[in-house]
């Protein structure tokens, strides 16, 4: 058994998905549990990429009690710990295995048998995949073959991919996406995604009205989505574009992936839903503010649009995203007019 450690957020967790996927095809025969935040775990058993999840805990991370409940009486052959948080590792001391992976630190030569220095000069799916790449020799052989400083992938290549469907998944699943909530099979249907965990990382909500109001007005279809806790910012766009779909805070993550899979393309902010889209290979338009690409969290897929204010002394500012702008202005975001995201949205609709 295989005990992959992941309590970051639902991108970092999205973006293990290389990794999983290569430690199925090296270790066929074992079982690949996976730990992470409450509630995130469902929807990599749903896309077959790890057999059993550790996601219910009280709060959004395992305590220190319900980590030894869990683990005590378990032992692994292998424990990956791509988390580089003090708690994951010192949470990864406290678990069975005969061998355990993780990022080169102080506290890591305690806690780990094999130590990566993480590559920072690739995206964090490659970063992740690195991890493991002793346990696989054609995977250390491709990693020689990589581009040895930083620069956008606009082809992901197929060993490092984190698409799970098909095409022909992808035509099924919009076939009963259309046909449940009745929509034209004619026309092009919009994924807006107005949230973000962090505020700082949200465009605005007049910038997301306007763009779903031109697509209406073009007779698209849109389908507003997020979690719960962004139900508010969905409410107040759908509020304005009362002909959109809002499916905010009432699809589970497996769901979510559904409808982004029967979505032509996703317009929203570099967060969870930018990922989860790569997952079910549907371009996007990904909004940047204080983040910056260089960070590694690209949309980890081939047919991306990046809009981003660059001429800003201040970006980044913050290496995921802030609750405030530190400068009170938010700039970042709010000098991005929404002619640009039409723009890049009617590039990427006109790829068939
Ligand atoms: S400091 Fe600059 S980059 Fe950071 S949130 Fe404010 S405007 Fe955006």
């Amino acid at each position: 058994m295989i005990l992959f450690v992941q309590t970051a957020f639902l991108g970092d967790l999205l973006l293990s998905i290389p990794t999983l996927r290569a430690l199925k095809v090296q270790y066929p025969d074992k079982k690949i549990h996976l730990v992470c935040r409450k509630g995130l775990g469902k929807v990599l058993l749903h896309l077959g990429v790890v057999d059993e999840v550790f996601d219910q805990f009280k709060k959004t991370k395992p305590s220190l009690q319900e980590w030894r409940a869990l683990f005590k009486n378990r032992s692994y052959d292998l424990l990956i710990c791509p988390h580089e948080s003090l708690r994951s590792k010192w949470m990864s001391a406290l678990v069975k295995a005969k061998k355990k992976i993780g990022y080169r630190s102080v506290l890591g030569n305690f806690v780990f048998d094999v130590m990566e220095e993480r590559p920072m000069q690739w995206p964090e799916a490659l970063r992740q995949l690195f991890l493991i790449r002793a346990l696989a020799p054609e995977l250390a052989q491709r990693f020689l073959e990589l581009p040895k400083v930083f620069q956008i992938f606009h082809t992901i290549p197929d060993w490092a991919s984190m698409n799970l469907y098909s095409l022909k998944e992808k035509r099924a699943v919009r076939e009963k996406f259309f046909s449940d909530y009745n929509l034209d099979t004619q026309k092009p249907l919009i994924a807006i995604a107005p949230g973000s965990v962090w505020p700082t990382k949200r465009w605005t909500s007049e910038g997301f009205t306007d763009v779903a109001k031109h697509f209406i007005d073009k007779q698209h279809q849109v389908v507003i989505i997020g979690s719960p806790d962004e139900k508010s910012i969905a409410d107040a766009i759908a509020e304005k574009v009362p002909r959109a779909l809002n499916l905010c805070g009432k699809t589970a993550l497996t769901e979510l992936t559904s409808v982004l899979a029967a979505c032509d393309l996703l317009i929203g902010n570099d967060s969870g839903s930018m990922h989860l889209a790569a997952v079910v290979s549907t371009p996007a338009v990904s909004i940047f503010g204080p983040t910056i690409l260089e960070f590694g969290y690209q949309p980890w897929m081939d047919h991306f649009q990046l809009i981003e204010e660059r001429g800003l002394k201040c970006r980044p500012c913050s290496s995921h995203g802030g609750k405030v702008c530190p400068i009170g202005t938010h700039e970042c975001m709010k000098m991005i007019h929404s002619s640009r995201i039409i723009s890049a949205s009617e590039t990427l609709l006109a790829i068939k």
